[in-house]
């Protein structure tokens, strides 16, 4: 048997060769772009003859999401899903709606291994890469069942991004495309741990969505207690990789740190952290941006918030010394926003099913 295609996946032109391979006018292969691309699944596109749906029906994959669990905030309306993919594997989005537009956070890949350890999505390790198809599935889906118009990603959800490089340059250009979605990128972040070398691949190509660092700490001997990545590439080399983006894209990253009660959130941690960044990008004129959120408590982790007042202080020792920071409103706090959790207790739910 012929393994079987994604559809989901490919662009225009992958697609225009499919469908000549099979014998169909070329104009079948736009037809299918713009349905797909925007979620429609096979049986809708009622233009194409019964057979020919049929027969894509049988070779090819069910990328598509499914809605395996929605739980909706009463607080400000956030939506938390659950989507269930083919190989029966979970991953989470929550749509978030602000002022100025919905926004969608997407997971990366099921699971992850980075082993950042406030982080519930790496508990279990990683299963597999999100397809294309998956990462924009997540859109699509949400829009769908929401039925509101996503114009904005965050790819903050479970997985990192940079370690799936290939599926979300993939990815941002099916979503970015004029007969798809049409997102810009500029409307869409992506937030890393710190892959150093996918750092230097993303300001080669040419796609200027905004760039998150986690950084969360202001020293490799704390960073690297929380962060395993930071063994592999510090701060330096993390910073250097910074600066070449900036320098080579012109695009202001901005930094995220979580703050974790007695670990990473007194007055001498922000004046050590301003003093790291203003350093790092010296001369290169580059604006200096600090997304603020307390940990969110995870079971397994340990972690504890800090009081309100103890950001607050953290915001203000960073202005101080010449550093934007911002504290990020949480949402969807009653719905499990926070990445990985609603996964988890899921899992957990299917082992104790299967015992
Ligand atoms: N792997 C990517 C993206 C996914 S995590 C990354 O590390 O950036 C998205 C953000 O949530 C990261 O900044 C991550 O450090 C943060 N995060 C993970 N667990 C958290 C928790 N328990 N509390 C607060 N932030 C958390």
């Amino acid at each position: 048997m012929t393994e079987k295609k994604d559809l989901y996946s490919m662009l225009p032109e992958e697609l225009t060769e499919y469908f000549t391979s099979l014998g169909e006018p070329k104009f079948r292969a736009k037809q299918a772009f713009s349905r797909l691309a925007t979620g429609s699944r096979i049986s809708e596109l009622t233009s194409f003859p019964k057979a020919l749906r049929e027969r894509l029906e049988r070779e090819t994959l069910p990328t598509l999401p499914e809605v395996e669990e929605k739980l909706t905030s009463k607080i400000d309306g956030t939506v938390k899903y659950l989507f269930r993919l083919h190989d029966g594997s979970c991953i989470e989005s929550v749509l978030m709606k602000y002022k100025h537009g919905n926004t969608l956070c997407i997971s990366s890949q099921v699971g992850c291994y980075m082993g950042c350890r406030f982080c519930a999505s790496t508990i279990g390790g990683k299963l597999r890469d999100l397809y294309p198809s998956e990462l924009l599935g997540q859109v699509t889906a949400a829009e769908r069942d929401s039925g509101e118009r996503i114009s904005n990603i965050v790819m903050m959800g479970i997985g990192e991004p940079l370690d799936n490089f290939d599926n979300v340059i993939k990815f941002l250009k099916l979503v970015n495309h004029p007969d798809g979605l049409n997102i810009g990128y500029r409307h869409i972040s992506l937030s890393t741990c710190g892959v150093v070398p996918g750092i230097y691949r993303l300001a080669e190509v040419d796609i200027p969505i905004t760039l998150s660092i986690s950084l969360h700490a202001s020293n490799d001997e704390k960073r690297s207690e929380i962060m395993p990545v930071n063994k592999k590439w510090n701060i330096k080399a993390l910073l250097t990789a910074c600066v070449d983006y900036y320098k080579v894209t012109g695009r202001r990253i901005s930094f995220e740190y979580t703050l974790i009660s007695g670990k990473n959130d007194t007055e001498r941690d922000a004046a050590e952290l301003a003093e790291l960044l203003v350093g790092a990008f010296r001369g290169t004129g580059a604006p200096i941006h600090v997304n603020l959120i307390r940990v969110n408590e995870v079971k397994e982790t340990g972690f504890k918030k800090g009081t309100p007042e103890s950001v607050n202080a953290f915001a203000k020792a960073l202005e101080a010394r010449g550093v934007v920071a911002t504290v990020r409103r949480k949402l969807g706090s009653d719905v499990n926003a926070a990445c990985g959790q609603l996964r988890r207790s899921k899992m957990a739910e299917n082992t104790q099913n299967d015992n």
